[in-house]
């Protein structure tokens, strides 16, 4: 076996790396040349109540949940200061894992799950449990308390495997809850560097749990009669099965999912500002974003040049390795991946829509799928409807702005958008016509301080914000 492979044999339970039950491994393929790169165990029901019943442990009888929220926001520092000594390391493993530019993976998970640390840090700092509500019925007041949650389980997926832990684990440690994690198949072996820093720092024993392993192990764990919450990134299928098994046994899901999102053109928008934002908003980490902009609506007058800007776009993304800081397309995540994405592209054609992309043929070897602008779909067809989670985007033209804001909310997601227009008031006056969990204006850039998440099919409840915190906490009255 060569000695750049990374070779997981344990779970994270209990403070300790523990060697997994039974044989059973996820092998993981670096999809820019489809070597194997590492190996990590698939937790079975064994492993998972094992680090379950750690977590219980920690959570019933240890100190996390019972320190003063300030304490946890120290620990919290210290874990983001040790996660930031080693975040180029594990940004580097998320490129060879999943073929995420490296630009990228620097950003999202090196950079950004250190500030989403630093920041749940701060606000455990401010956190209070106890508030006095003045009564409504009758004289003096009542105790509003507000406890964590207990054991939550973070089920994450692979497309920004640091960042998308990170956004759930700040809050829920301020919270004073306790944590299993489950990564992702495809990205089973970054995620370990928060095992590696919450030994480096000595956080309390089960305060942290990991198991690896895929949706098997997901279901394992939602279904745990230990877990008391849980918290999950992923597809609108996956989320809908957990949602399911979150309800019959009556604890709490927040549900981060898919997404189909509009970039609305205004006729007076401007073309370099709309280009300069797409080439990221929709094409950036190779199109793998649950944010990006993959359809584009065009005001009918302005679609022959908007078309050709965007087909100029595809042809002039830089594709290559992703380890290469000027890529900003590499491959796609998987084999299966690229097989679906080829699927979904090939039968829109086959179904009569323009498919625009490059001459110059793909890098060969990796799983890479060419950048493409697809027009003459129809907005109701499925390419235009199903989430394609690759550098694909259709455009459509629209007659009047109301048809514009109907084909945006014509589509059974809502977890992004954008407007593009000179007149910004004009621009937040559609904006605020599409049902959506965030939109932007000439541009889409999530900012931690508000509250991110989908409204249909998108997902249910936020992440972001102090309001996050509030995901891992239960509320109980004390009346007086
Ligand atoms: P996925 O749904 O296949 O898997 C996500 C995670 O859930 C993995 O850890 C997987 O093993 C686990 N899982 C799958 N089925 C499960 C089940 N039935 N029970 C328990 N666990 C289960 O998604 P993916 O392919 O890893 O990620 C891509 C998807 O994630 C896209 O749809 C994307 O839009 C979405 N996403 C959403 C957001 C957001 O914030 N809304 C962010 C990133 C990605």
């Amino acid at each position: 076996m060569p000695d750049s492979m990374t070779i997981r044999e344990t779970l994270f339970a209990g403070g300790e790396l523990v060697r997994a039950n039974g044989d059973d491994a996820l092998t993981v393929r670096n999809p820019f040349d489809r070597s194997v790169l590492g190996r990590a165990p698939a937790c079975g029901r064994a492993d998972v109540d094992r680090a379950v019943r750690a977590a219980r442990a920690a959570f019933d009888d240890g100190p996390w949940p019972r320190l003063p929220p300030g304490e946890r926001g120290d620990w919290i520092d210290r874990l983001a200061d040790e996660i930031e000594r080693n975040a180029a390391h594990s940004a580097a493993l998320v490129t060879d894992e999943i073929g995420q530019p490296a630009t990228v993976a620097g950003y999202m998970n090196g950079i950004r799950p250190v500030q989403h640390l630093r920041y749940y840090a701060r606000l455990a700092r401010t956190l209070s449990g106890e508030e006095e509500r003045v009564n409504v019925d009758r004289e003096g007041s009542s105790l509003h308390l507000r406890r964590p949650l207990g054991v939550a389980a973070l089920i994450v997926p692979w497309n920004h495997p640091q960042s998308s832990t990170t956004l759930k684990l700040g809050p829920a440690l301020a919270a004073g809850c306790v944590v299993v994690i489950k990564p992702a198949p495809e990205s089973p072996l970054d995620i370990f560097s928060l095992a590696d820093a919450a030994r480096a720092i000595g956080l309390p024993p089960g305060v942290i749990n990991i198991v690896t392993g895929g949706a098997e192990t997901g279901r394992a764990l939602v279904s745990h009669p230990g877990v008391d919450k849980v918290a999950f990134t992923g597809s609108t299928a996956a989320g809908r099965d957990i949602a399911s098994v979150a309800g019959a046994r009556l604890i709490p899901a927040t549900l981060e999912l898919g997404g189909k999102s509009a970039a609305i053109l205004l006729d007076d928008a401007d073309l370099d500002v709309v280009v300069g934002s797409l080439r990221t908003a929709s094409f950036g980490n190779t199109g793998q974003n649950c944010v990006a902009l993959s359809r584009i609506l065009v005001p009918e007058s302005r679609y022959p040049r908007v078309v050709d800007a965007l087909v100029d776009l595809a042809r002039d993304l830089r594709m290559g390795d992703p380890k290469d800081p000027r890529t900003e397309v590499g491959p796609l995540v998987s084999e299966r991946a690229l097989a679906r994405v080829t699927e979904m592209v090939g039968a829109a054609a086959a179904a009569g829509a323009a498919v625009h992309t490059r001459e110059t043929p793909a890098p060969t070897g990796g799983c890479f799928f060419t950048p493409r602008v697809i027009t003459g779909a129809a907005p109701d067809s499925p390419i235009a409807q199903e989430e394609i989670f690759g550098p694909a985007v259709t455009v459509h033209p629209y007659r009047d702005l109301d048809e514009g804001v109907r084909i945006a909310n014509a589509t059974g997601y809502g977890l992004a958008g954008a407007v593009y227009g000179a007149d910004e008031e004009r621009a937040l006056a559609v904006a605020r016509r599409v049902h959506t969990g965030s939109i932007g204006v000439n541009g889409y850039r999530p900012d931690l301080g508000s509250p991110f998440g989908g409204v249909k099919d998108s997902g249910l409840g936020r992440e972001f914000g102090p309001d996050a915190i509030e995901n891992y906490r239960e509320s109980t009255s004390v009346f007086r």
